[in-house]
Protein backbone atom coordinates (compact mmCIF):
# COMPACT_ATOMS: atom_id res chain seq x y z
CA UNK A 1 0.00 0.00 0.00
CA UNK A 2 1.16 3.38 -0.70
CA UNK A 3 1.17 6.38 1.92
CA UNK A 4 -0.86 9.38 1.23
CA UNK A 5 -2.59 10.63 4.10
CA UNK A 6 -0.79 9.87 7.97
CA UNK A 7 -3.43 11.04 11.03
CA UNK A 8 -3.01 10.96 14.11
CA UNK A 9 -5.49 9.70 17.27
CA UNK A 10 -6.43 12.64 18.87
CA UNK A 11 -4.71 11.04 22.14
CA UNK A 12 -2.09 11.24 20.04
CA UNK A 13 -1.95 14.78 19.99
CA UNK A 14 0.85 16.80 21.73
CA UNK A 15 -0.05 17.61 25.38
CA UNK A 16 3.06 20.04 25.65
CA UNK A 17 4.19 22.93 23.51
CA UNK A 18 7.94 22.83 22.73
CA UNK A 19 10.01 25.99 23.20
CA UNK A 20 13.24 26.52 21.02
CA UNK A 21 14.30 30.08 23.01
CA UNK A 22 16.58 27.71 25.40
CA UNK A 23 17.98 25.65 22.71
CA UNK A 24 19.25 28.89 19.86
CA UNK A 25 22.86 29.06 20.53
CA UNK A 26 23.93 32.06 21.55
CA UNK A 27 20.14 33.07 22.69
CA UNK A 28 17.63 35.37 22.11
CA UNK A 29 17.99 39.14 22.65
CA UNK A 30 15.65 40.99 25.18
CA UNK A 31 12.64 43.28 23.88
CA UNK A 32 13.89 46.69 24.87
CA UNK A 33 11.90 49.58 26.43
CA UNK A 34 11.92 52.68 23.83
CA UNK A 35 12.22 55.15 26.43
CA UNK A 36 15.05 53.32 28.56
CA UNK A 37 16.47 51.18 26.18
CA UNK A 38 16.66 48.52 28.81
CA UNK A 39 15.42 44.80 28.98
CA UNK A 40 11.71 45.10 29.29
CA UNK A 41 10.02 43.54 32.20
CA UNK A 42 6.51 41.98 32.66
CA UNK A 43 5.28 44.86 34.75
CA UNK A 44 5.03 47.31 32.09
CA UNK A 45 3.74 44.70 29.03
CA UNK A 46 1.17 43.13 31.69
CA UNK A 47 -0.83 46.57 30.95
CA UNK A 48 -1.72 44.98 27.52
CA UNK A 49 -1.27 41.15 27.92
CA UNK A 50 -1.65 38.41 30.46
CA UNK A 51 0.75 37.25 32.70
CA UNK A 52 0.61 33.53 31.92
CA UNK A 53 1.70 34.69 28.21
CA UNK A 54 4.61 36.96 29.66
CA UNK A 55 5.56 33.89 31.39
CA UNK A 56 5.58 31.69 28.30
CA UNK A 57 7.55 34.98 26.24
CA UNK A 58 10.45 35.11 28.33
CA UNK A 59 10.31 31.12 29.78
CA UNK A 60 13.31 29.22 29.50
CA UNK A 61 11.43 26.02 29.93
CA UNK A 62 11.85 23.27 26.83
CA UNK A 63 8.58 21.78 27.32
CA UNK A 64 5.52 23.70 29.08
CA UNK A 65 1.70 22.14 29.49
CA UNK A 66 -0.79 22.40 27.31
CA UNK A 67 -4.01 23.06 29.78
CA UNK A 68 -6.91 21.08 28.96
CA UNK A 69 -9.27 23.41 27.92
CA UNK A 70 -6.86 24.45 25.12
CA UNK A 71 -6.40 20.66 24.05
CA UNK A 72 -10.50 19.94 24.22
CA UNK A 73 -10.79 23.07 21.19
CA UNK A 74 -7.75 22.37 19.28
CA UNK A 75 -9.38 18.98 19.22
CA UNK A 76 -11.99 20.41 16.53
CA UNK A 77 -9.55 20.10 14.12
CA UNK A 78 -5.95 18.65 15.82
CA UNK A 79 -4.51 16.98 14.75
CA UNK A 80 -3.88 18.03 11.38
CA UNK A 81 -3.03 15.61 8.43
CA UNK A 82 0.46 14.97 7.08
CA UNK A 83 -0.22 14.11 3.48
CA UNK A 84 2.24 12.73 0.53
CA UNK A 85 1.89 15.08 -2.45
CA UNK A 86 2.20 12.39 -4.73
CA UNK A 87 0.60 13.35 -7.26
CA UNK A 88 2.58 16.80 -7.28
CA UNK A 89 5.75 14.38 -7.31
CA UNK A 90 4.71 12.56 -10.45
CA UNK A 91 3.81 16.28 -12.36
CA UNK A 92 7.13 17.79 -11.64
CA UNK A 93 8.56 14.50 -12.39
CA UNK A 94 10.99 14.32 -9.52
CA UNK A 95 11.93 11.43 -7.43
CA UNK A 96 12.13 13.78 -4.55
CA UNK A 97 9.97 13.14 -2.28
CA UNK A 98 7.48 15.84 -0.84
CA UNK A 99 5.08 15.66 2.52
CA UNK A 100 3.09 18.51 3.86
CA UNK A 101 1.36 19.13 6.97
CA UNK A 102 -2.24 20.99 6.18
CA UNK A 103 -3.00 23.14 8.39
CA UNK A 104 -6.28 24.53 6.17
CA UNK A 105 -8.23 22.45 7.93
CA UNK A 106 -8.54 24.86 10.34
CA UNK A 107 -12.29 26.33 11.80
CA UNK A 108 -10.75 29.67 9.62
CA UNK A 109 -8.87 27.41 7.12
CA UNK A 110 -5.02 28.33 8.52
CA UNK A 111 -2.88 27.72 11.28
CA UNK A 112 -3.49 30.42 12.90
CA UNK A 113 -6.70 29.42 15.78
CA UNK A 114 -3.10 27.43 17.07
CA UNK A 115 -2.48 30.06 18.91
CA UNK A 116 -5.38 32.54 18.98
CA UNK A 117 -6.86 29.59 21.43
CA UNK A 118 -4.41 29.41 24.13
CA UNK A 119 -4.35 33.36 23.51
CA UNK A 120 -8.15 33.70 24.32
CA UNK A 121 -7.86 31.06 27.08
CA UNK A 122 -5.45 32.68 29.32
CA UNK A 123 -6.82 36.25 28.94
CA UNK A 124 -10.27 34.90 29.89
CA UNK A 125 -8.61 32.72 32.98
CA UNK A 126 -7.02 36.04 34.46
CA UNK A 127 -10.60 37.62 34.12
CA UNK A 128 -10.16 39.92 30.54
CA UNK A 129 -13.23 40.63 28.96
CA UNK A 130 -12.29 41.77 25.42
CA UNK A 131 -9.40 41.22 23.21
CA UNK A 132 -8.31 44.15 20.62
CA UNK A 133 -6.38 43.15 17.72
CA UNK A 134 -5.81 43.81 13.99
CA UNK A 135 -5.75 41.77 11.03
CA UNK A 136 -4.04 42.22 7.24
CA UNK A 137 -5.85 39.55 5.01
CA UNK A 138 -8.45 38.70 7.75
CA UNK A 139 -6.78 35.37 9.02
CA UNK A 140 -5.46 36.73 12.09
CA UNK A 141 -8.84 38.67 12.70
CA UNK A 142 -11.28 35.41 12.11
CA UNK A 143 -8.97 33.07 14.48
CA UNK A 144 -9.52 35.49 17.11
CA UNK A 145 -13.34 36.07 16.59
CA UNK A 146 -14.06 32.10 16.75
CA UNK A 147 -11.20 31.88 19.74
CA UNK A 148 -12.77 34.18 21.84
CA UNK A 149 -16.20 33.14 21.77
CA UNK A 150 -15.51 29.81 22.69
CA UNK A 151 -14.00 31.37 26.06
CA UNK A 152 -16.91 34.18 26.01
CA UNK A 153 -14.46 37.12 25.65
CA UNK A 154 -15.55 39.80 23.18
CA UNK A 155 -13.52 40.71 20.22
CA UNK A 156 -12.70 44.22 18.21
CA UNK A 157 -10.95 43.73 15.03
CA UNK A 158 -8.70 46.87 13.17
CA UNK A 159 -8.66 45.37 9.67
CA UNK A 160 -6.27 46.92 7.21
CA UNK A 161 -8.57 49.44 4.76
CA UNK A 162 -7.64 47.69 1.78
CA UNK A 163 -8.29 44.15 2.88
CA UNK A 164 -11.70 45.27 4.43
CA UNK A 165 -12.98 46.92 1.39
CA UNK A 166 -11.11 43.82 -0.58
CA UNK A 167 -12.45 40.30 1.28
CA UNK A 168 -15.95 41.13 2.23
CA UNK A 169 -16.08 37.04 3.08
CA UNK A 170 -13.45 37.28 6.01
CA UNK A 171 -15.49 40.14 7.43
CA UNK A 172 -18.44 38.07 7.04
CA UNK A 173 -16.74 35.02 8.85
CA UNK A 174 -15.43 37.03 11.75
CA UNK A 175 -19.22 38.39 12.16
CA UNK A 176 -20.96 34.83 12.44
CA UNK A 177 -18.25 34.42 15.29
CA UNK A 178 -19.49 37.91 17.05
CA UNK A 179 -16.68 39.80 16.64
CA UNK A 180 -16.72 43.74 15.68
CA UNK A 181 -15.05 44.86 12.68
CA UNK A 182 -13.58 48.64 11.31
CA UNK A 183 -11.70 49.57 8.65
CA UNK A 184 -8.14 50.87 9.65
CA UNK A 185 -7.43 53.66 10.16
CA UNK A 186 -10.45 54.18 12.19
CA UNK A 187 -12.18 57.24 13.97
CA UNK A 188 -12.02 55.00 17.33
CA UNK A 189 -8.39 55.61 18.11
CA UNK A 190 -6.40 58.59 18.42
CA UNK A 191 -3.53 57.48 16.41
CA UNK A 192 -6.28 56.44 13.61
CA UNK A 193 -8.08 59.80 13.70
CA UNK A 194 -4.68 60.98 13.11
CA UNK A 195 -3.41 59.34 10.30
CA UNK A 196 -6.79 59.57 8.40
CA UNK A 197 -6.52 63.36 8.85
CA UNK A 198 -2.26 63.17 7.62
CA UNK A 199 -3.46 60.58 4.48
CA UNK A 200 -7.07 60.85 3.69
CA UNK A 201 -7.20 58.12 0.93
CA UNK A 202 -4.91 56.09 2.87
CA UNK A 203 -4.75 52.13 2.13
CA UNK A 204 -3.94 51.27 6.04
CA UNK A 205 -1.37 48.69 6.69
CA UNK A 206 -0.53 46.29 9.15
CA UNK A 207 1.75 48.43 11.23
CA UNK A 208 -1.05 51.28 11.81
CA UNK A 209 -3.79 48.57 12.52
CA UNK A 210 -1.68 47.11 15.47
CA UNK A 211 -1.18 50.69 17.00
CA UNK A 212 -4.86 51.21 16.78
CA UNK A 213 -5.37 48.10 18.56
CA UNK A 214 -2.47 48.62 21.51
CA UNK A 215 -4.16 52.04 21.57
CA UNK A 216 -7.45 50.50 22.13
CA UNK A 217 -5.96 47.91 24.48
CA UNK A 218 -3.68 50.33 27.15
CA UNK A 219 -6.71 52.74 27.55
CA UNK A 220 -9.49 50.05 28.74
CA UNK A 221 -8.76 47.83 32.40
CA UNK A 222 -11.64 45.15 30.77
CA UNK A 223 -9.64 45.14 27.17
CA UNK A 224 -6.26 43.36 26.16
CA UNK A 225 -4.17 42.94 22.82
CA UNK A 226 -3.25 39.89 21.27
CA UNK A 227 -1.04 39.34 18.31
CA UNK A 228 -1.14 36.63 16.03
CA UNK A 229 2.85 35.81 15.11
CA UNK A 230 6.19 37.47 15.58
CA UNK A 231 6.44 36.65 19.36
CA UNK A 232 7.82 33.88 21.36
CA UNK A 233 4.48 32.76 22.35
CA UNK A 234 3.09 32.43 19.30
CA UNK A 235 6.03 30.66 18.26
CA UNK A 236 5.57 28.26 20.97
CA UNK A 237 1.81 27.50 20.49
CA UNK A 238 2.60 26.79 17.10
CA UNK A 239 5.53 24.31 17.85
CA UNK A 240 2.30 21.62 17.85
CA UNK A 241 2.48 22.00 14.47
CA UNK A 242 6.13 20.45 14.03
CA UNK A 243 5.69 18.03 16.97
CA UNK A 244 2.72 16.62 15.24
CA UNK A 245 4.90 16.34 12.20
CA UNK A 246 7.70 14.64 13.94
CA UNK A 247 5.40 11.33 15.25
CA UNK A 248 3.50 11.40 11.31
CA UNK A 249 6.93 11.33 9.70
CA UNK A 250 7.88 8.33 12.08
CA UNK A 251 4.79 6.22 10.79
CA UNK A 252 5.60 6.95 7.31
CA UNK A 253 8.85 5.82 7.97
CA UNK A 254 10.90 8.62 6.41
CA UNK A 255 12.66 11.65 8.02
CA UNK A 256 12.64 15.44 6.37
CA UNK A 257 15.84 16.62 4.63
CA UNK A 258 14.50 19.51 4.35
CA UNK A 259 11.76 21.77 6.18
CA UNK A 260 9.74 24.30 4.08
CA UNK A 261 7.42 26.83 5.22
CA UNK A 262 6.50 30.75 4.31
CA UNK A 263 7.84 33.43 6.19
CA UNK A 264 5.35 36.82 7.55
CA UNK A 265 6.06 37.18 11.00
CA UNK A 266 7.57 33.81 11.10
CA UNK A 267 5.24 31.71 12.90
CA UNK A 268 4.01 28.75 10.78
CA UNK A 269 7.51 28.12 9.53
CA UNK A 270 8.90 27.96 13.51
CA UNK A 271 5.72 26.43 14.31
CA UNK A 272 6.94 23.54 11.82
CA UNK A 273 10.84 23.87 11.76
CA UNK A 274 11.46 24.48 15.85
CA UNK A 275 10.49 20.90 16.50
CA UNK A 276 13.26 19.51 14.83
CA UNK A 277 16.09 21.97 16.08
CA UNK A 278 17.28 19.77 18.88
CA UNK A 279 17.65 16.95 16.39
CA UNK A 280 19.64 19.71 14.02
CA UNK A 281 21.94 20.71 17.06
CA UNK A 282 23.03 16.88 17.66
CA UNK A 283 23.60 16.64 13.82
CA UNK A 284 21.32 15.93 12.15
CA UNK A 285 21.08 17.18 8.82
CA UNK A 286 18.48 19.41 7.94
CA UNK A 287 17.93 22.40 5.74
CA UNK A 288 15.13 24.97 7.05
CA UNK A 289 14.20 27.20 4.38
CA UNK A 290 12.12 30.25 5.14
CA UNK A 291 10.75 31.75 2.09
CA UNK A 292 9.69 34.78 1.78
CA UNK A 293 8.32 37.40 -1.04
CA UNK A 294 10.84 39.60 -2.69
CA UNK A 295 8.66 42.60 -2.63
CA UNK A 296 8.54 42.44 1.38
CA UNK A 297 11.95 40.68 2.32
CA UNK A 298 12.81 41.10 5.35
CA UNK A 299 15.26 37.89 5.99
CA UNK A 300 17.14 38.84 2.61
CA UNK A 301 16.90 42.60 2.08
CA UNK A 302 16.36 43.47 5.77
CA UNK A 303 19.08 44.05 8.48
CA UNK A 304 18.70 42.54 12.16
CA UNK A 305 18.43 45.03 14.39
CA UNK A 306 16.48 46.69 17.14
CA UNK A 307 12.98 47.91 15.88
CA UNK A 308 9.58 48.63 16.32
CA UNK A 309 6.62 46.72 15.42
CA UNK A 310 4.40 49.17 14.99
CA UNK A 311 3.69 52.65 13.30
CA UNK A 312 3.12 54.42 16.00
CA UNK A 313 6.12 53.29 17.80
CA UNK A 314 4.08 52.29 20.56
CA UNK A 315 5.84 48.49 20.61
CA UNK A 316 8.99 47.62 22.63
CA UNK A 317 11.80 46.96 20.69
CA UNK A 318 12.57 43.38 19.26
CA UNK A 319 15.79 42.36 18.16
CA UNK A 320 14.61 40.83 14.33
CA UNK A 321 15.44 41.15 10.69
CA UNK A 322 13.76 44.46 9.53
CA UNK A 323 12.55 46.61 6.79
CA UNK A 324 12.01 49.50 9.31
CA UNK A 325 8.92 49.91 10.69
CA UNK A 326 7.01 52.44 8.18
CA UNK A 327 8.26 50.61 5.15
CA UNK A 328 4.90 49.84 3.84
CA UNK A 329 5.48 47.02 1.13
CA UNK A 330 3.93 47.38 -2.28
CA UNK A 331 0.34 45.74 -2.72
CA UNK A 332 1.07 41.88 -3.06
CA UNK A 333 -1.90 39.71 -2.42
CA UNK A 334 -0.14 37.51 0.34
CA UNK A 335 -1.42 40.01 2.67
CA UNK A 336 -0.25 37.48 5.67
CA UNK A 337 3.30 38.04 4.25
CA UNK A 338 3.25 42.05 4.01
CA UNK A 339 4.86 42.72 7.59
CA UNK A 340 7.75 44.79 8.13
CA UNK A 341 9.86 42.67 10.55
CA UNK A 342 10.09 39.08 11.32
CA UNK A 343 9.68 36.61 14.52
CA UNK A 344 12.98 37.13 16.86
CA UNK A 345 12.86 33.56 17.21
CA UNK A 346 13.35 33.35 13.19
CA UNK A 347 15.87 36.26 13.07
CA UNK A 348 18.18 34.29 15.80
CA UNK A 349 17.79 31.14 13.18
CA UNK A 350 18.95 32.80 10.14
CA UNK A 351 21.97 34.99 12.49
CA UNK A 352 22.89 31.38 13.16
CA UNK A 353 22.71 30.07 10.41
CA UNK A 354 20.29 27.11 10.63
CA UNK A 355 17.30 28.90 8.73
CA UNK A 356 18.06 29.55 4.81
CA UNK A 357 16.21 32.54 3.41
CA UNK A 358 15.08 32.58 -0.05
CA UNK A 359 13.02 34.89 -1.63
CA UNK A 360 10.34 34.16 -4.63
CA UNK A 361 8.35 36.72 -7.15
CA UNK A 362 4.55 36.39 -6.71
CA UNK A 363 3.82 35.40 -9.94
CA UNK A 364 6.01 31.91 -9.69
CA UNK A 365 4.06 31.64 -6.54
CA UNK A 366 1.15 31.39 -8.13
CA UNK A 367 1.80 28.99 -10.78
CA UNK A 368 2.80 26.92 -8.17
CA UNK A 369 0.27 27.08 -6.09
CA UNK A 370 -2.46 26.40 -9.41
CA UNK A 371 -0.32 23.11 -10.10
CA UNK A 372 -0.71 22.03 -6.19
CA UNK A 373 -4.49 22.85 -6.67
CA UNK A 374 -4.49 20.76 -9.88
CA UNK A 375 -2.79 17.91 -8.59
CA UNK A 376 -3.06 17.49 -4.82
CA UNK A 377 -6.76 19.07 -5.13
CA UNK A 378 -6.74 21.64 -1.98
CA UNK A 379 -6.55 25.09 -3.43
CA UNK A 380 -3.77 26.99 -1.22
CA UNK A 381 -3.91 30.66 0.32
CA UNK A 382 -1.64 33.11 -1.58
CA UNK A 383 0.81 33.15 1.65
CA UNK A 384 1.17 29.21 1.20
CA UNK A 385 1.78 29.31 -2.65
CA UNK A 386 5.13 30.90 -1.61
CA UNK A 387 5.85 27.10 0.48
CA UNK A 388 4.89 25.47 -1.96
CA UNK A 389 7.21 27.10 -4.23
CA UNK A 390 9.92 26.94 -2.21
CA UNK A 391 8.91 23.13 -1.84
CA UNK A 392 9.19 22.75 -5.72
CA UNK A 393 12.48 24.35 -6.18
CA UNK A 394 13.76 22.28 -3.37
CA UNK A 395 12.15 19.18 -5.25
CA UNK A 396 13.97 20.10 -8.57
CA UNK A 397 16.75 21.30 -8.06
CA UNK A 398 19.03 18.60 -8.29
CA UNK A 399 17.57 15.46 -10.37
CA UNK A 400 19.83 13.25 -9.47
CA UNK A 401 20.03 13.46 -5.60
CA UNK A 402 15.85 13.15 -4.77
CA UNK A 403 15.90 14.27 -1.38
CA UNK A 404 12.52 14.12 1.02
CA UNK A 405 11.14 17.47 1.06
CA UNK A 406 8.59 18.65 4.21
CA UNK A 407 6.39 21.90 4.54
CA UNK A 408 3.85 23.81 6.34
CA UNK A 409 0.65 24.01 4.08
CA UNK A 410 -0.37 27.07 6.21
CA UNK A 411 -3.89 27.47 4.70
CA UNK A 412 -6.74 27.49 2.03
CA UNK A 413 -6.80 30.24 -0.53
CA UNK A 414 -10.98 29.34 -0.40
CA UNK A 415 -11.52 33.27 0.42
CA UNK A 416 -8.71 34.48 -1.81
CA UNK A 417 -10.61 33.39 -4.65
CA UNK A 418 -10.29 37.19 -6.26
CA UNK A 419 -6.74 36.70 -6.49
CA UNK A 420 -6.58 33.81 -8.39
CA UNK A 421 -9.26 35.55 -11.10
CA UNK A 422 -6.23 38.68 -11.17
CA UNK A 423 -3.64 35.80 -11.69
CA UNK A 424 -5.72 34.08 -14.40
CA UNK A 425 -6.49 37.87 -16.22
CA UNK A 426 -3.34 38.88 -16.07
CA UNK A 427 -3.87 41.48 -13.82
CA UNK A 428 -1.18 40.33 -11.06
CA UNK A 429 2.57 41.45 -11.21
CA UNK A 430 5.30 40.84 -10.15
CA UNK A 431 7.43 44.02 -8.16
CA UNK A 432 10.78 44.64 -7.56
CA UNK A 433 12.24 44.46 -4.83
CA UNK A 434 12.05 48.50 -3.34
CA UNK A 435 15.41 49.46 -2.53
CA UNK A 436 14.86 52.74 -2.03
CA UNK A 437 12.04 52.75 0.08
CA UNK A 438 13.80 50.03 2.00
CA UNK A 439 16.39 52.49 2.20
CA UNK A 440 14.75 55.66 3.33
CA UNK A 441 12.87 53.36 6.50
CA UNK A 442 16.29 51.53 7.35
CA UNK A 443 17.74 55.28 8.00
CA UNK A 444 14.81 55.52 10.71
CA UNK A 445 15.37 53.04 12.71
CA UNK A 446 15.57 53.41 16.37
CA UNK A 447 19.49 53.97 17.78
CA UNK A 448 21.12 50.98 20.23
C1 LIG B 1 -0.90 34.72 8.49
C2 LIG B 1 -0.57 33.69 7.51
C3 LIG B 1 0.77 33.42 7.13
C4 LIG B 1 1.94 34.22 7.62
O1 LIG B 1 2.11 34.33 9.00
P1 LIG B 1 3.29 33.62 9.77
O2 LIG B 1 3.27 34.20 11.13
O3 LIG B 1 4.56 33.93 9.04
O4 LIG B 1 2.98 32.19 9.76
C5 LIG B 1 1.00 32.39 6.25
N1 LIG B 1 0.00 31.66 5.73
C6 LIG B 1 -1.29 31.89 6.05
C7 LIG B 1 -2.35 31.05 5.42
C8 LIG B 1 -1.62 32.91 6.95
O5 LIG B 1 -2.89 33.12 7.28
Amino acid sequence: MTTKKIVLRDDEMPTQWYNVGPDIPNGLLPPLDPETKQPMGPEKLGAIFPMSLLEQEMSQERFIDIPEEVLDVLKIWRPSPMVRARALEKALGTKSKIYFKNEGVSPVGSHKPNSAVPQAYYNAKEGIKRLATETGAGQWGSALSFATQKFGLDCKVYMVKISFDQKPYRKSMMHTFGASIVASPSVDTNIGRQIREQYPDTAGSLGIAISEAIEDAASRDDTNYALGSVLNHVVLHQSIIGLEAKKQMAIAGDYPDVIVGCCGGGSNFAGLACPYVPDYLEGKKIRFVGVEPASCPSLTGGTLAYDFGDVAQTTPLLNMYTLGHDFIPPGIHAGGLRYHGMSPIVSAMVREKIVDPVKVHQLECFEAGVLFARTEGIIPAPETCHAIRGAIIEATREPEKPQTILFNFSGHGLIDMASYDKYFSGDLHDYEYPQEAIAASMAKLPKI
